[in-house]
């Protein structure tokens, strides 16, 4: 199947030509012909699928046949949940849109910046908004951008929009669309919250689902290596000075670990960048396009900022951290192995993540060989405290065995107890 027998322009087929795109990805190819007829759509997609251009480039497509003159009206709305996303979807769409006769305005707004620039780039309209939920309500708030004239609205990475809390906002925006409009609604998983969102939203959506929510990439060379938690750095670091890796993404839990992580491999002179959400945007953007552009070797980060960030070239992904949920691990491993590229992925187990790793594996129904460095085995053992835990683990069910236990113990007492009450008895 061509990019030709999808409809699309020549316009637009050079462009594709340009960029290398040898054929459409399974999601293009099905999306493309329902969004040129006007039709709504449930996609179950996630990023690395090609979902991008699935729906811009027939947005693009029916925006340049039929246009409106005068004023630039909002026309096409593409809601999505993080800043970052919203940059590069704004620069795909730009790229898309290079050599359309009709040349298009294209926007895009979001927080953590200052309003003023976003309010003077919407002044004269805009034929394109790519907005997080949040900013776009405070701009209409202002009167900045109008949304009565959308004739598309794209909700991208729908889960982590409401994951990230944005139900209100995303309720505020809707309420001020035309009744009479397509929706497109792209989400990677589907949670009762979504599902209600697209009974809400969408009528009669074709419906398209390119990969499971669990199938990892076939692409990427999963490794799991067992290791203590506090030999984590000093291996990540021998690694990337052997493997001679480019570029490599490491996953930690926490804003604060990706600081730390990413200071460590500093002092082991290492060309290292945390990328987390207490950054401000500047920082943020330099800290992605530093890397983009290999001037940083390696780049930590939290799963928040990571979601969705595209990054072509990457060889190795490193869960220095696990992720909480199988979900998040195969994003987190599918930022590799782009668009036929080789990747690995490489998750460090420690003894404390056993179970957790074992459960990601059976959820994404694989096994996957355990490892180990040479010079950085793990302990044989647990650590003591996971031995021993000093008390119940909160909010966690006592087992039978803890049951018994306790009980066992609570006898001794009353016996110790009804010993030294008679010896004191007269
Ligand atoms: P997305 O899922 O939209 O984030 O896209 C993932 C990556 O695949 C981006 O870097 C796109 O440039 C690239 N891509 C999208 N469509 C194609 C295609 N048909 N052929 C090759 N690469 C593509």
């Amino acid at each position: 199947m061509s990019f030709t027998s999808l409809g699309l322009s020549d316009f637009l087929l050079r462009t594709l030509e340009e960029q290398g795109y040898k054929r459409p990805t399974p999601i293009q190819q099905q999306a493309i012909p329902l969004v040129l007829e006007g039709r709504d759509l449930l996609a179950a997609a996630q990023t690395g699928s090609g979902k991008t251009a699935a729906f811009s480039l027939p947005i693009l497509q029916k925006l340049n046949e039929q246009p409106i003159a005068g004023y630039r009206a909002v026309r096409a709305l593409i809601l999505v949940p993080t800043r970052e996303l919203a940059a590069q979807v704004a620069t795909a769409v730009q790229t898309y849109a290079r050599h359309l006769p009709l040349s298009l305005k294209i926007t895009a707004v979001y927080g953590g910046v200052k309003i003023n620039p976003q309010m003077m780039a919407l002044r004269g309209g805009s034929d394109i908004v790519i907005a997080t939920p949040g900013r776009l309500l405070d701009l209409l708030d202002q009167n900045a951008v109008k949304l009565s004239s959308v004739e598309t609205l794209v909700l991208d990475e729908a889960d982590r929009m409401l994951d990230l809390g944005f139900a209100d906002e995303l309720n505020g925006v809707l309420r001020r669309l035309p009744k009479k409009r397509q929706n497109l609604l792209f989400s990677a998983t589907f949670p009762d919250e979504v599902k209600a969102l697209t009974k809400q939203l969408l009528d009669n959506p074709g419906q398209i689902a390119v990969e499971s929510e669990y199938k990892v990439a076939d692409r990427v060379q999963q490794r799991a290596i067992e290791v203590d938690r506090h030999n984590r750095t000093a291996l990540l670091s021998d690694l990337v000075k052997q493997q001679g890796w480019q570029r490599v993404l490491v996953f930690v839990a926490s804003k604060r670990g990706a600081n730390n992580v990413a200071m460590k491999l500093a002092k082991r002179g290492i060309n290292a960048q945390a990328l987390h959400g207490d950054m401000n945007q500047s920082a943020r953007n330099r800290a992605l396009a530093d890397f983009k552009a290999k001037k940083v070797q390696v780049l930590v980060v939290t799963d928040l900022i990571a979601r969705g960030i595209d990054i072509a070239q990457l060889p190795c992904v490193v869960n220095y951290d696990l992720p909480r949920s199988p979900a998040d691990y195969v994003h987190r491993i599918g930022r590799t192995a782009r668009a036929g590229e080789q990747g690995q992925a490489l998750s460090f187990i420690g003894h404390e993540d056993d179970n957790h790793f074992k459960l990601i594996e059976k959820r994404t129904e694989q096994e996957i060989a355990r490892e180990q460095i040479p010079g950085f085995e793990r302990s044989e053992t647990p650590p003591a405290e996971l031995d021993a835990p000093k008390g119940p683990v909160k909010g966690k069910r006592k087992s039978k065995k803890d049951k018994a236990r306790e009980a066992a113990a609570k006898q001794q007492q009353l016996e110790a107890n009804q010993q030294i009450w008679k010896k004191t008895q007269p």
